[in-house]
């Protein structure tokens, strides 16, 4: 199924439906199609131990989502309207919910520039959908570290860009980027800041963690050319509350590569909602190639990677109460 909601300017949003997935027609001069006036956000629901359902933290998607539609001149979506339409698709979807311990449904909630107008202003006409679509382990067959490229040639955002919003334009403007990485045979982008390309910014779709020789965290700052992801909060959300200190601070490449060979940087992990938390294997550059995980996951990274999967799969307790039942 699909949940569909219109916006009109003067009238507000109107007619929310649940119907059954199909397309949607469009007239060629609609905006979204010329201008990418586009957000949206990914979360999972899954089955809990007893049966039930839940979703991770999804007023933190609304929350995110709200920041994204102000960034791209689109109107706020009241948050009710946001997790009422998440809970519909998933009481009408549940059919479609994995039953296994690690699979989910993916939801996609999405919002775009409907009206038919050619000129360059924020629309006055959107739609907000919401299609789910069940997804298996991300990894089968036990964690596996993701190898990174470096890219010399790209940057992800610049400041005052539309980096901490969750918008369709962001992810086009990286895939240049992310050919390039697979070119270079790695799995995933590293993007570094584009003013002076030479701290870690982010990957192509998760947040990057490091892990210090005396156990303490350090992750690059929300200064606005990053997403803010949700999978990153958590983590410094849980590890500070182990007693573990975490940083957010910029950390170059170089510093990378040299904590990685003098043992200064123990760990490296990225994060977000379709991997949880990966290792980071091996680190390519143009100018040179280093190893951070050799073929293993470090034990920071697993010890966290644990702890928020039990949280989300209700195996553990909830100290945040970020597990959000549904079902
Ligand atoms: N950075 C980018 C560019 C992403 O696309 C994502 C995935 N949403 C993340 C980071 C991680 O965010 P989250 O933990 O909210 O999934």
């Amino acid at each position: 199924h699909m949940v569909t909601v219109r916006y009109a300017d003067g009238k507000g949003w109107y007619e929310p439906r649940v119907e059954a997935r199909a397309p949607i027609p469009m007239d060629p001069a609609s905006a979204v199609l010329h201008y990418a006036q586009e957000i949206f956000e990914g979360l999972k629901a899954y089955t809990l131990p007893d049966g039930g359902v839940a979703m991770f933290r999804p007023d933190a998607n609304a929350a995110r989502f709200a920041q994204s539609a102000q960034r791209m001149a689109m109107p706020q979506l009241p948050v009710e309207t946001f997790l009422q339409s998440l809970h519909e698709l998933i009481r009408i979807d549940r059919s479609w919910l994995p039953t296994s311990d690690e699979g989910s449904l993916y939801l996609r909630p999405f919002a775009y520039a409907s009206e038919v107008f050619l000129g360059v202003r924020p629309s006055m006409e959107y739609l907000y959908l919401v299609i789910a679509s069940p997804v298996g382990p991300y990894f089968s067959g036990g964690v596996k570290p993701v190898s990174v490229w470096v890219t010399p040639d790209y940057t992800r955002a610049a400041p005052g860009g539309t980096g901490a919003a969750k918008c369709g334009g962001n992810y086009a403007a990286g895939l240049s980027a992310q050919a390039e990485a697979i070119e270079n045979g790695c799995d995933q982008v590293v993007y570094l800041d584009a003013v002076e390309r030479k701290y870690i910014d982010e990957l192509g779709g998760m947040n990057v963690f490091f892990v210090l020789d005396d156990g303490s965290l350090v992750t690059p700052p929300l200064t606005g050319t990053i997403l803010p992801g949700i999978t990153r909060d958590s983590v410094i959300k849980l590890a500070g509350r182990a007693g573990r200190k975490v940083e957010e601070r910029p950390v170059s490449l170089a510093e990378w590569q040299e904590g990685a060979k003098s043992g200064r940087i123990r760990e490296a992990f990225a994060c977000g909602t379709a991997a949880v938390i990966t290792p980071i294997g091996q680190v390519k550059s143009a100018g040179d190639e280093f190893v951070v995980a050799d073929g293993g996951t470090g034990d920071v990274t697993a010890e966290l990677r644990k702890q928020l999967v039990d949280i989300q799969r209700g195996r553990a307790e909830d100290p945040f109460g970020w597990v959000h039942r549904v079902l």
